[in-house]
């Protein structure tokens, strides 16, 4: 027969053994099930439920035994029960066994006594453990104390376990971010071999995560030219990284941009700014790097001086030769017979067309960088007319090319912008005269339906690389070629035209094959949305 002693000592001794099982679990779940456990085992309980305090300060049920977990709403009125009135340890006893009461009911159990353990860390409620039983037992102040001892050891555990659900969903929030984030992040330890490398990076090296894990930096970040800063190497060399520098708030960083050499052996334009962190004593422990493509906005910039001059040289050529015309014909010493006046006058008419079309273009595309596209004389525009009044327009210009209009007789009209869809296939038009420099047919042709209208215009000219498809409607963006370095224009053209359609809900897009032609296919419904 157990001594009075004996019961106490293997009292103690189970707590000891749960004890240890508790501090060395981490995962939430796993301790309350053994909380749970160890709790109705000690009180002799056949239903138990743990209930944890959210950061609603509300408590919900998160663990039970000898409930379905279907039918956990039934203990909502236990859960009633705590409050968060710490004076009572968060229970008001008064009702416990009230509430219990109907929970028995709900489960269609004969439950007779409702034990409630708070689990309190500091002054805080963390959760209660219930445990309800079959039969009311008295229980000693032994047996109440080594019940609150064994709630507080519940408590730290469960404590302890939250902290780390907590710490490692943000670290995977972390993880994620990194891993997502649309710049190339690589992170060293102090000796540069890289620990981390995200999806971005695998994209802009050609080097996957798994090959570049455990390589030194410089296997993978490999320069073919530094334009500005220095590589991380020298700047190491240098003294950077050495020391942390005293200004906490400014991190001390490097930045160096230049083309990299892909994994394949192309090139992409990047700048990295690298950071270098420091552990407790200022000892360099990480460094990291950030990594972006700069290819777009290299392009963008080329385009750019590629543009000014462009613009320089559209100016200029028609300007010389308004000049020279209207200077002939004021010269004092000659007399110009009225062909030739009129000749001349025709030029410098047409000159001062294209300079005020190029102004035009201009114009438009600064005001629809600033503010956007904005339609404003919206109308019903007749294509057929319009088309046909460029036509003739462009014929003028041009004895090499033949112009075909060739557009059903019924075609409906739009509603729209006339002055905005006449920019649009003037330089559609334009630009098919221009790269067709051995002349052919330009052939203006359409078809519609019930919701719109579509406008062909296609040449015979030099045709377009397909590469090359993507990029023409970007701004500034032109071809290279010999022919277009010979040809005046802006590369504006095409991404007003585009810009214009869209803002009326239409589309445009282009069909070309090399040396022989392009086709640009402008659809525009009946009546904008
Ligand atoms: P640009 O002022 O250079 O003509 P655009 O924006 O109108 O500018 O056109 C962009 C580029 O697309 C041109 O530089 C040219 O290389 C190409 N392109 C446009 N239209 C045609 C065409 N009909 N045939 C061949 N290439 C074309």
């Amino acid at each position: 027969m157990l001594t009075l002693i004996d019961y106490r000592v293997r009292q103690r001794d189970y707590l000891l053994q749960i004890a240890r099982a508790l501090t060395s679990r981490l995962d939430v779940d796993e301790v309350l099930r053994l909380v749970l456990a160890a709790s109705l085992a000690m009180l002799g309980g056949e239903v138990g439920l743990v209930a944890l305090r959210e950061a609603d300060n509300r408590f919900r049920a998160r663990a039970s035994v000898g409930v379905p977990a279907e039918k956990l709403g039934v203990f909502k009125p236990l859960l009633e029960s705590i409050s968060l009135d710490e004076q009572h340890g968060g229970i008001q006893y008064n009702q416990l066994n009230l509430k219990m009461r109907l929970v028995a009911r709900a489960l269609d159990l004969r439950l007779r006594q409702a034990i409630a353990l708070p689990m309190v860390m500091g002054d805080q409620i963390l959760g209660v453990i219930f445990v309800l039983r079959s039969y009311v037992g008295e229980y000693s102040a032994n047996d109440q104390s080594v019940l609150q001892s064994f709630a507080d050891q519940a408590a730290i555990a469960v404590h302890n376990a939250q902290l780390y659900e907590r710490l490692s969903a943000e670290q995977q929030r972390l993880s994620a971010i990194l891993e997502h984030s649309a710049d190339g992040v690589l992170i060293m330890d102090a000796s540069q071999r890289i620990i981390g490398f995200n999806k971005a990076l695998a994209r802009i090296t050609g080097w996957s995560q798994a090959e570049a894990i455990g390589q030194l930096h410089d296997s993978i970040i490999s320069w073919e030219r530094v334009e500005h800063g220095q590589p991380l190497g020298a700047a190491l060399a240098s003294g950077w990284g050495r020391q942390q520098q005293i200004d906490d708030d400014e991190p001390d960083t490097r930045y160096v941009e230049g083309d990299l050499r892909r994994r394949d052996g192309s090139r992409i334009s990047v700048g990295i700014t690298y950071t270098a962190l420091f552990d407790d004593e200022g000892r360099l422990q990480n460094i990291i790097a950030n990594v972006r493509d700069i290819t777009h906005f290299r392009r963008a910039q080329e385009a750019k001086s590629a543009f000014i001059s462009a613009v320089s040289h559209e100016l200029k050529t028609p300007v010389a030769l308004i000049k020279g015309y209207a200077s002939t014909l004021r010269r004092e010493d000659a007399r110009w017979d009225e062909a030739t006046v009129q000749r001349a006058l025709a030029v410098i008419e047409d000159e001062a067309d294209r300079l005020a079309a190029l102004i035009e273009n201009l114009l438009a595309a600064s005001k629809l960088q600033a503010e956007g596209m904005r339609l404003t004389q919206i109308g019903e525009v007749d294509l057929k007319a319009l088309l046909a009044q460029a036509v003739e327009r462009f014929q003028t210009q041009s004895d090499k090319h033949r112009l075909v209009v060739a557009l059903p007789p019924d075609l409906p009209t739009v509603r729209g912008d006339e002055v905005r869809l006449r920019q649009v296939f003037d330089n559609l038009l334009s630009n098919a005269i221009k790269y067709s420099p051995n002349g052919g047919e330009i052939r203006v042709s359409g078809a519609f339906d019930a919701r719109g209208v579509t406008i062909s215009v296609s040449d015979q000219g030099i045709g377009i690389p397909a590469e090359e498809l993507p990029h023409i409607f970007e701004r500034f963006y032109r071809v290279d070629s010999a022919l277009s370095r010979r040809t005046p224009g802006t590369g504006l053209g095409l991404y007003l035209a585009s810009a214009f359609v869209k803002a009326h809900g239409g589309t445009i897009r282009v069909e070309s094959t090399l040396n022989k032609g392009s086709t640009f296919h402008v659809w525009l419904p009946r009546s904008p949305a």
